[in-house]
């Protein structure tokens, strides 16, 4: 039986490790630097209020893929769960995303779809064709004031940098509706694991053939041991920064309790720039078929990943860029490596890719000899 070793205990390490035990050729090393597995999807229960903390930001899982969905629940229970946003502008308070109620009510008006469609269309700025950046997508599809208002801040605050300057990928995650529909998600599975997302890591992680080791690094120096390494840690760190270092977001949670409801809401986004910071998550409201008297809220602060801050988002700046293809030619002159996830290949993925990814990266690695298992769980660049 071969043994491969696998850095990093998240959801992208966790559901490959498995797969690849479950077929009876390979056990499984993990290394995890933290003292928890889960990564940044980690829960904890807290032991002053016993409301499930999302300890690293708020996570919803949604996704449309059906053998996604059935993988997770095979772990654990998902109970129904739908992120109905608000959001603090300067104009007042609004529904995010962006939705009918919205545009009547940011506009004073009271229109059909079919009026708002046509009302937005003359708006946006038509005269750009094909957006690159946030900021042209957003001035084509929205125009200037719900820009303004909704996204400029918050995006600055949020990336520390200038919308221009950002993919229209990132917006392209948000919906415009013509319709009064508020879910965040268009996903067609959405929910919360009832008893947190690390009990299903557990669950995913709890196999004779898979071993964790936690608060263990994994260091370059293992790699003799294994027949081969996936890592699923920062691609920048795995070569201990040699080139230089790729742009990534790092977050600060500033906890405050209170009692009874504090926000109402479980997420309420802050899109001015005075505001400092992004959003304020209150916690119970993730788990709304648990009753809690007492209740924890966290402004969440963004910042520039520095040494020994914990990446988050990766930029994906044109300079971060570059150096990620300098990278992936490293990666590619070493054997018996891949990188797995979102730090791994360095791209802005949500749980419910990353599972999928590993799923499909896994059938690829049991269809072949290990000596032609792909690069990358997705395309980096
Ligand atoms: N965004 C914004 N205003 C908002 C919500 C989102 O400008 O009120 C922008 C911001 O640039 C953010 C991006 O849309 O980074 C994607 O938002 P999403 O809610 O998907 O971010 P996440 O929950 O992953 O932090």
């Amino acid at each position: 039986m071969e043994t491969i070793g696998i850095a990093g205990a998240g959801f992208a390490g966790a559901v490959l490790a498995r797969e690849l035990v479950e077929s009876g050729k390979y056990q499984v090393v993990i290394f995890e630097q933290r003292d928890h597995i889960a990564g940044n999807c980690h829960t904890v229960r807290d032991p002053k209020t016993q409301v499930m903390i999302h300890q690293y930001g708020p996570h919803i899982f949604n996704t449309s893929r059906e053998d996604v969905w059935d993988y997770v629940n095979r772990f654990g229970k998902f109970m129904p769960f739908m992120n109905r946003v608000k959001a603090v502008t300067e104009k007042g308070m609004f529904s995010l995303p962006i939705n009918l109620m919205t545009i009547n009510q940011f506009f004073d008006k009271t229109m059909s779809p079919e009026e708002a469609k046509e009302f937005i269309s003359q708006i946006g700025d038509s005269s750009i064709e094909n957006p690159q950046s946030f900021e042209d997508q957003a001035l084509k599809f929205l125009g200037p004031d719900l820009y303004k208002n909704f996204f400029y801040g918050y995006t600055k605050k949020q990336w520390g940098v200038e919308p221009k300057e950002l993919p229209a990928s990132i917006l392209q995650r948000l919906p415009i509706r013509f319709n009064y529909d508020d879910n965040y998600f268009t996903s067609r599975f959405q929910g919360i694991p009832e008893e947190g997302y690390t009990k299903i890591v557990e669950r995913i992680l709890d196999h004779p053939m898979i071993s964790v080791q936690l608060g263990e690094p994994f260091v370059p120096e293992y790699k003799k041991e294994f027949k081969h390494i996936f890592f699923s840690g920062p691609m920048d760190a795995y070569f201990q920064y040699k080139l230089g270092r790729m742009n990534y977001r790092s977050l600060i949670f500033d906890r405050f309790d209170g009692k009874g409801d504090m926000q109402g809401n479980a997420v309420i986004n802050y899109c001015s720039q005075e505001v400092p910071y992004t959003r304020i998550s209150e916690h119970k409201h993730f788990a709304p078929w648990e009753t809690h008297e007492e209740s924890v809220s966290f402004r969440e602060y963004s910042k520039l990943a520095e040494e020994g801050d914990i990446p988050y988002y990766p930029m994906r700046l044109a300079e971060d860029k570059e150096l990620l293809a300098r990278y992936m030619e490293l990666a590619e002159a070493e054997k018996g490596l891949s990188f797995i996830g979102r730090l791994g290949t360095y791209r802005y993925l949500d749980m419910h890719v990353v599972i999928g990814e590993s799923l499909d990266l896994a059938k690829a690695c049991l269809a072949e000899s290990s000596d032609a298992w792909p690069k990358y769980s997705g395309k980096p660049l």
